[in-house]
């Protein structure tokens, strides 16, 4: 008999919801993490603790909940071996735990900058509450930070870091930030909020250089161009690696993260994986998808518990995310695909593009001051759902304020289903 039936490597929100899920069934579980507490909500880390480091990190389980006492919850437990077939996990410190089925939801690596002097106290790259309790910290001393990547991360990092009064450069080496899955209209609104609080954003530069004084101290990045930027500090956000080594150690296939069917199956029966180190292959698709978002994770780890109890459950939902920087919010949902035509609607405070195939609605990103804007977009995202379509000359004449667009998206929900 394994000594637990149920065992959930990481802590993130995929192994949180999975723990939960089959808690929540009346199973024991064992989670392990590599950190020092339960799954927490990952998202404050880029916002809040950046804000102020002695805000508190939520908990993503309700305190108090009575299923709770069936997870037996190992902190400080990084796993270092797994073996499928006799179904052991072997711990970093070489414990072993026995299991009848395994989720590994370990997550992802931040992509290191590997440039002269990266390596040292001063560069920051964020992942966990470490991380972001000292950036935080550092943020009450610079004067003077280059964030290097336009992502979503970095975008966060630079909100905060302008809002505690530090002069910010972000240096991203595409010709536009937000590349990856957000709209250039949106992208240029974001970078247009960003100037006005006197943040500078450079495209088409990269870092080839950290320039340190003799004691160590950061004090400027030097750009391919020879170009030197002054930093006290320097925070990377350049894109994440899913961790897949354990995986990969113990034989399942893995193509640019582990792959998992809808069900959250990987190549053996008994592992199943989940969140931001799975690439997902549903029914048809040959190369599949790696979710990185906080929403995904979770339905994610949610899904393959089901499977490993036994129940019948898929990830069919439509991805959706959001960012907070300053008082504004940008929320997406879909997936534009590449030949998708991008048509801009809405209001010059709160443009929305609508990526459409054809007359169907597949994505729509939109931002905006103030929480507005999430409205019609999660409208949009049950049309993106229904497969509905939307028509694009009708919804230019509707107004274009968020509550004429989520109205309009409601209705064409309805009538696609
Ligand atoms: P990202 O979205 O991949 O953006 C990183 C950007 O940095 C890309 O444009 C990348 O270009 C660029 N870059 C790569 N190497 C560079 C270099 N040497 N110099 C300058 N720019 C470089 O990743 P991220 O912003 O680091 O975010 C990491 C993860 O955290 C993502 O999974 C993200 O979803 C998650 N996150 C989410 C939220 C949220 O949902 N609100 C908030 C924070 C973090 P290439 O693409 O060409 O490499």
């Amino acid at each position: 008999m394994p000594e637990h039936p149920y065992a959930v490597v990481g802590g993130g929100p995929a192994g949180g919801a999975a723990a939960r899920a089959l808690a929540a069934a009346g199973v024991d579980v064992v989670l392990l993490t590599a950190e020092d507490r339960p799954p927490y909500d990952r998202t404050v880390l880029s916002t809040d603790v950046l804000l102020d480091p002695d805000v508190a990190v939520p908990e993503v389980w309700p305190p108090g909940a009575e299923w709770r006492a069936r997870i037996d919850v190992r902190t400080r437990t990084p796993v270092a071996g797994l073996d499928p077939d006799t179904r052991v996990l072997t711990t970093a410190a070489g414990e072993q735990v026995s299991f009848e089925a395994v989720l590994l939801a370990p997550g992802a690596e931040p992509r290191r900058l590997r440039v002269a002097g990266s390596d040292g106290p001063g560069v920051h790259h964020l992942r966990d509450t470490g991380d972001a309790l000292s950036i935080s910290h550092a943020l009450g001393r610079v004067h003077r930070l280059v964030v290097v990547g336009g992502g979503v991360l970095g975008l966060e990092v630079a909100a905060a870091a302008a809002m505690r009064g530090v002069d910010v450069e972000v240096v991203e080496a595409r010709p536009r930030v937000l590349g990856r899955g957000v709209p250039a209209p949106i992208a240029a609104w974001i970078v247009a909020l960003h100037e006005q609080h006197g943040v500078r954003v450079r495209t088409g530069a990269a870092p080839d250089a950290v320039q340190r004084s003799p004691d160590g101290a950061v004090r400027g990045v030097r750009l391919i161009d020879g170009t030197v930027l002054p930093a006290d500090a320097v925070v990377v956000g350049i894109g994440i690696e899913p961790r897949e080594h354990l995986a990969l150690a113990a034989g399942l296939a893995c193509d640019d993260g582990i792959l998992v069917d809808a069900s959250g199956r990987t190549s053996h029966a008994a592992v199943f994986a989940a969140g931001d180190a799975v690439r997902m292959r549903r029914t048809g698709e040959s190369h599949g998808i790696r979710l990185e978002s906080f929403s995904a994770a979770g339905r994610q780890g949610e899904v393959a518990a089901h499977t490993m109890l036994g129940r019948d459950d898929t990830f069919a939902d439509v991805p959706w995310w959001w960012s907070d920087q300053y008082d504004a919010t940008l929320h997406s949902t879909g997936v534009a695909t590449p030949d998708a035509r991008e048509v801009l609607v809405g209001t010059p405070e709160a443009p929305l593009v609508l990526s459409m195939a054809g007359e169907r609605l597949v994505a729509a990103c939109g931002v905006g001051h103030g929480p507005g804007i999430a409205r019609p977009v999660r409208a949009a995202g049950r049309v993106i759902a229904a497969r509905g379509r939307v028509d694009v000359r009708e919804l230019r004449t509707s107004g274009g304020d968020p509550a004429s667009l989520t109205a309009a998206f409601r209705a064409a929900a309805r009538a696609s289903v």
